[in-house]
């Protein structure tokens, strides 16, 4: 089992996907940025008091040039410095690249960070008018370019990059079946190249999904993917977590709020910055690792 951590830095966003708080629309949103030493003082906690050696960082997806490329320099400083601590592996997750971003991101890591480097980029669905329907069609907010997200992931391996997270969103209208079906064909084709890829399947709150539904989607997803490394979301409450623990490889405790981590017991999860509200109130993530049903958690030194 490995782990990872959430890490959101910043919540402004341009796109207006339906189910999201953080869309650019939503006026009860505070929109912060976190800048580079807050961004290094979570990293150290995450590392020295958590004793997490893997992290995702999160933003929105901006839309404009020079917010893209203030975007990404603030990215790759932040993976650099996780890196440069001692950090095992960075997910990152701020939407749909160009060729020239991801030129830029190829250039500033070497031959051996790259592995360590995974893009999170879910296609969320590959039903086209559902996605055009939730996540919008303008092409001004760049997650509404679907042809865009879908493509970024093949410029990215392109590149040299050698993993990858994709995944969908389950809880919405679309035929189900069908979207399971496109992210096992998408999977697949990144697992016969050899490169090391996550699958994500988070599920909105509230939304059609039922528990029992959700693991028989699991389970579907599990067995046509045994080399993909299944993710469980931070989403989920600890109990649902080890319930299902015996799908994934991967779990990833944490909060969608910005920069939360402290000294303290648990982690802010407020409404007004976060992308997601959790229904329990949230312990520290190496607490919620400790609580998980699992021996060896990879990235994890649990102390003794
Ligand atoms: S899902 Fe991502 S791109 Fe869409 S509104 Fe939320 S933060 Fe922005």
């Amino acid at each position: 089992m490995e782990t990872f951590v959430p890490l959101y830095i910043s919540n402004i966003c341009d796109s207006s996907c339906l189910m999201c708080n953080l869309r650019r629309n939503n006026p009860n949103v505070k929109r912060v940025e976190a800048n580079t030493e807050i961004i290094r003082r979570q990293l150290k906690i995450i590392k020295d008091f958590e004793n997490i050696s893997a992290v995702c960082f999160l933003t929105g997806e901006r839309s404009a040039p020079a917010d893209r490329l203030h975007n990404l320099k603030l990215i790759i400083n932040s993976i650099k410095f996780a890196f440069e601590i001692g950090f095992k592996k960075a997910f990152f997750n701020i939407g749909s690249l160009t060729a020239g971003e991801v030129r830029i991101l190829s250039q500033e890591f070497n031959a051996s960070e790259k592995p360590k480097l995974v893009l999170s980029l879910f296609q969320e669905t590959y039903d086209r008018s559902a996605y055009s329907k939730y996540f919008g069609n303008d092409k001004s907010g760049s997650k509404a370019d679907y042809d865009k997200r879908l493509s970024t992931i093949d410029i990215w391996v392109e590149h040299g990059f050698s993993a990858i997270d994709i995944g969908i969103l389950l809880g919405f209208e679309r035929p189900l079946e069908d979207d399971i079906n496109a992210l096992i064909a998408h999977a697949n084709k990144f697992v016969s190249a050899s490169i090391e890829v996550y699958v994500s399947t988070p599920r909105i709150k509230g939304g059609s999904v039922s528990d029992d539904t959700y693991k028989m989607v699991l389970k579907q997803i599990r067995s046509a993917l045994p080399k993909a490394k299944l993710i469980l979301t931070t989403r989920e409450s600890v109990s649902f977590i080890n319930d299902v623990i015996d799908l994934f490889d991967v779990v990833s405790p944490g909060s969608s709020d910005i920069c939360p981590y402290s000294y303290d017991e648990y982690i802010p999860n407020n409404v007004s910055t976060s992308q997601f509200i959790i229904d329990e109130k949230r312990l520290r993530p190496s607490v919620v690792l400790d609580q998980i049903n699992c021996k060896n958690i990879v990235h994890y030194n649990k102390q003794s």
